[in-house]
């Protein structure tokens, strides 16, 4: 008997006024094995719990010494795990919950209805939710189906994906955004290569693979292994704050562990990985954030939220969890130049397979790493266009030695702007685009230049098309290619017109 002791600040609404309870609690959590423990799974049994609201405190306590907090804190009774669910209501949750999944899961193709498989199958389903949960963190299920589909096809086992290049990943991935989480993907799939093949099958095995955390580890092994452990998203959060009308910040250290326990004390023993999948089902389909369909709900009976907002108009079930307001987004400026190197005669020809447009490689770390883009330069703050040209210059002269000793400019067009948002940055990127002829010809400037430290290439349009491009990298070759179904012809722009465009760098 293993015996926990919680302390966390919950503030509880009232009506619309919150208010702040402390509740300290000394929690009991027998863990013993029973008659429906399996090689692979434990089941947990808690003793029953009882729910008490205690005074709220009427105003901040005065710091006390390390012995007065004990005395204070012995005149607390002790409760039994007043913030874990009771035995009854575990068991009428997970019976409900995989009733209802039983009945209404949605058919996703990194779901199997196989009840016994084999330990090479079960290896095989293993990959299959780690690819499917990673890419489920990006974005949303529809999006997510085809990319899954496509990814395996190419890469059908672990096996396949380690003799991927990280180039090929990110190329399936490009779209998806979070690029580090793929470059994960691939360094784990490596990494278990090297260590003999076999999947990780628990937890804590799994918990050594690069890029595999909590979450994802729990999916792995309750989902393809059977363990008997719990996952916590952001649906399961919100399905288990509204369950237990959990009003404390849900980004809060403390409150993510209590999340974690009432977790583990809900997951079936017998059917781990089909228990975890209904919570989070429940969360994406009926306990959604705005419109919860609790009158469809098959754990309505055991909902604390739906209890209090039929008793108290004043309180409504999407008030849990605690909406935590976002931390301001930084601002960001960057100078996108897109260099279209021309070899035919006519700028905007419609046969522009002999021009080549120059895209760098990002570093191998921070944002985007690894992926390719049109040259740019990140600015310290908003720049009119003669700042943007002249950061663009020095650095088109510095990494591929574009000046205007080697290189006439045909034409040099501001395109356009727009914002492109990243979890916290909201970078504002100018784009332009700029269309030279080299003097010498590309292979004699390019066969001087390839071996500067940056790498980067030439690439025609029909490459860049078919590369694995970021949204945002994509969104400019989109700007550019409207702008030249709707520029004027360059050999119809007037001398004098062309001549002054002429007379910028490089
Ligand atoms: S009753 Fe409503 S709020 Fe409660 S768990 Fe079900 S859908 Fe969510």
């Amino acid at each position: 008997m293993t015996t926990v002791s919680l302390a966390a600040l919950v503030t509880v609404p009232i009506g619309h006024l919150c208010q702040k309870f402390e509740i300290s609690t000394v929690a009991s959590v027998g863990i013993q094995n029973t008659s429906e423990q399996t090689n692979k799974s434990f089941c947990f049994i808690f003793s029953p719990t009882s729910f008490s609201t205690m005074e709220p405190q009427k105003e901040r306590k005065q710091p006390v010494s390390k012995g007065e907090k004990q005395t204070t804190r012995a005149k607390v009774p002790l409760q039994d795990i007043e913030d874990l669910f009771s035995k009854k209501e575990t068991q009428k949750i997970r019976g409900s919950l995989l009733g209802w999944y039983d009945k209404y899961q949605r058919e996703l193709p990194w779901r199997s209805k196989e009840e016994k498989e084999t330990e090479e199958e079960s290896e095989t389903r293993a990959y299959q939710v780690w690819v499917s949960e990673v890419m489920l963190q990006q974005t949303r299920v529809q999006t997510v189906i085809d990319y899954y589909n496509r990814w395996m096809r190419r890469w059908p086992t672990l096996h396949h994906l380690a003799q991927a290049s990280l180039e090929e990943v990110n190329e399936m991935w490009a779209g998806l955004g979070y690029y580090r989480r793929a470059r994960f993907l691939l360094e784990g799939a490596k990494m278990v290569v090297a260590w003999g093949g076999e999947f990780p099958n628990t937890v804590s095995a799994l918990r050594k693979v690069r890029g595999i955390g909590d979450y994802t580890a729990g999916a792995i092994a309750s989902i393809a292994f059977g363990e008997a452990v719990p996952v916590v998203d952001g649906n399961v959060i919100r399905v288990l704050a509204r369950l237990k009308a959990i009003a404390a910040n849900p980004k809060d250290s403390i409150t993510i562990k209590n999340f974690w326990k009432l977790a583990t004390q809900l997951v079936d023993p017998c059917r781990p990985g089909d228990f975890n999948q209904s919570l989070m089902e429940l969360g994406a389909t009926l306990c959604t954030p705005s419109s919860p369909s609790c009158s469809s709900c098959p754990v309505s009976g055991q909902c604390r939220a739906l209890a209090t907002s039929k008793q108290d108009t004043f309180v409504q079930v999407t008030d849990y969890p605690t909406k935590v307001l976002k931390a301001k987004q930084r601002s960001d400026f960057s100078a996108v130049c897109v260099v279209e190197i021309l070899e035919g005669k006519n700028v905007y020809e419609e046969n522009q397979s002999d021009s080549r447009f120059i895209i760098v490689k990002r570093p191998d770390d921070g944002l985007l790493a690894g992926l390719w883009e049109f040259p740019s330069v990140m600015l310290d703050k908003e720049a009119d266009s003669s700042m943007r040209r002249e950061a663009i210059d020095q650095f088109l002269k510095k990494s591929f030695g574009l000046n205007p000793n080697i290189c006439s400019i045909v034409s040099r067009e501001y395109v356009g702007e727009f914002v492109h948002v990243f979890t916290h940055i909201r970078l504002k990127i100018y784009v332009e685009l700029l269309v030279l002829r080299l003097q010498g010809g590309k292979d004699d400037w390019f066969g001087k230049h390839k071996k500067k430290a940056m790498l980067w290439k030439c690439v025609d349009s029909k490459e860049l098309s078919s590369m694995g491009l970021t949204s945002g990298v994509k969104k400019v070759y989109a700007m550019i290619q409207k702008f030249k179904q709707n520029v004027v012809p360059a050999n119809s722009v007037p001398s004098r017109k062309r001549s002054r465009r002429n007379n910028g760098s490089p």
